[in-house]
């Protein structure tokens, strides 16, 4: 049975991974510090034999013991009011984790693939962006903890590579959503999702003419699981190219969950990028990926979950 290691994995994106994983045959290791995410949203794994979870913080020394073939490095805050909120913890999981992971990748001889993301191209001015685009970020705005420190993971993550030959893949997720993300986590789908459910005005940012491009969970999860198995080093976007404002995202959400709220404009954080919306040539050329579940579809699916959500946890603000 081949052996895995996940890191972030009570979190939204790990967890969905654990579960593909050990879909597949897999054993696998979960590993988080629970600093955003929740065990519950892998609860359903414990009593598993293919399963174990390690309480760790990544940061710390990474020991596993036994063979492993695959590392898949997902720890990190990735909510902007998560990373503002906890910025060193940020800088820290992809700058030091990273390096204890590439370290025991080298050791253990396994292939190793890092969550890398679409903030490493920051407010862009190349749309749509593609991988050879350097990007366009600011080291010491707020975002920087986390888009700088992202940048830095595929530097060291290339540098093992290079130098030490370590088998490496660097997945640019764009935004991605589905069930298990914290209703509370700040992000654009749980926010207006959570908005409606809770009978409150709708907050969109700045004058909403910014955009985003959404890929539901599933084809997320498709996406890295093939590039993973690939034989393609450097990094590639995985994302859904479908691109919206986020005022005419807002008005979707109004329509599918038939709240009778208002939308209410609110200003724009510092450093939210424009514009975002994958170029996903690369991922169609080299893995046979894209994606197929479209965003009515999808938005569906999350809701659905959000709903089943109980009472309290609708009401809950904070993590
Ligand atoms: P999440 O907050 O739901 O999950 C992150 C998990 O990492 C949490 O369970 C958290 O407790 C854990 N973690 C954080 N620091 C840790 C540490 N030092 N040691 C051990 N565990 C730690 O976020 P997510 O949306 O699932 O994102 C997962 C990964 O995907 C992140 O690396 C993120 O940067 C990347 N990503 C996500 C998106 C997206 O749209 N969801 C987009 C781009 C990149
Ligand atoms: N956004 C918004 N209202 C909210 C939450 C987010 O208008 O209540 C906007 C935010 O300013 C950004 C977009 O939605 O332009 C996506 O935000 P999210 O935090 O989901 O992701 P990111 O900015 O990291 O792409």
């Amino acid at each position: 049975m081949k052996r895995v290691l996940i890191t972030g994995a009570a979190g939204f994106l790990g967890s969905h991974l654990c579960d593909r994983f050990i879909k597949d045959g897999y054993y696998v290791i979960g590993m988080d510090n629970l600093i955003t995410g929740d065990l519950k949203n892998i609860e359903h794994l414990f009593h598993l034999k293919q399963f174990e979870f390690h309480h760790h913080d990544v940061c710390n020394f990474v020991h596993v013991s036994g063979e492993l073939d695959y590392i898949l490095h997902f720890a990190s805050p990735a909510s902007p009011i998560d990373y503002l909120k906890i910025p060193i913890q940020t800088l820290k999981v992809s700058s030091v984790g990273t390096l204890n992971l590439l370290g025991l990748a080298k050791k253990k001889n396994a292939r190793i693939l890092v969550a890398s993301t679409s903030e490493i191209y920051g407010d862009p001015l190349v749309h749509p962006q593609n991988e050879e685009y350097y990007g366009n970020v600011s080291s010491i705005g707020p975002r920087g903890v986390y888009d700088e420190a992202k940048r830095f993971m595929e530097s060291l993550t290339m540098a093992y590579h290079r130098y030490h030959g370590v088998d490496t893949r660097i997945v640019r997720i764009f935004n991605t959503y589905g069930p298990r993300m914290r209703l509370n986590d700040g992000r654009v789908v749980p926010a207006f999702m959570g908005q409606a459910l809770r009978g409150e005005d709708i907050t969109v940012f700045g004058d909403g003419s910014q955009t985003r491009s959404f890929c539901y969970i599933d084809d997320q999860v498709e996406g890295i699981y093939r590039l993973l198995m690939s034989d393609y080093s450097n990094p590639i976007n995985i994302g859904n190219p479908h691109e919206t404002t986020i005022l005419e995202f807002a008005q979707e959400i109004i329509k599918l969950t038939g709240t009778q709220q208002k939308i209410i404009f609110e200003p724009l954080p510092q450093d939210d990028p424009l514009q975002r919306q994958p170029d996903i040539t690369k991922a169609k050329e080299i893995l046979g990926w894209e994606p197929k579940i479209d965003r009515t579809e999808g938005l569906k699916i999350v809701y659905d979950y959000f709903k089943s959500l109980s009472p309290e946890e609708l009401q809950k603000k904070e993590h």
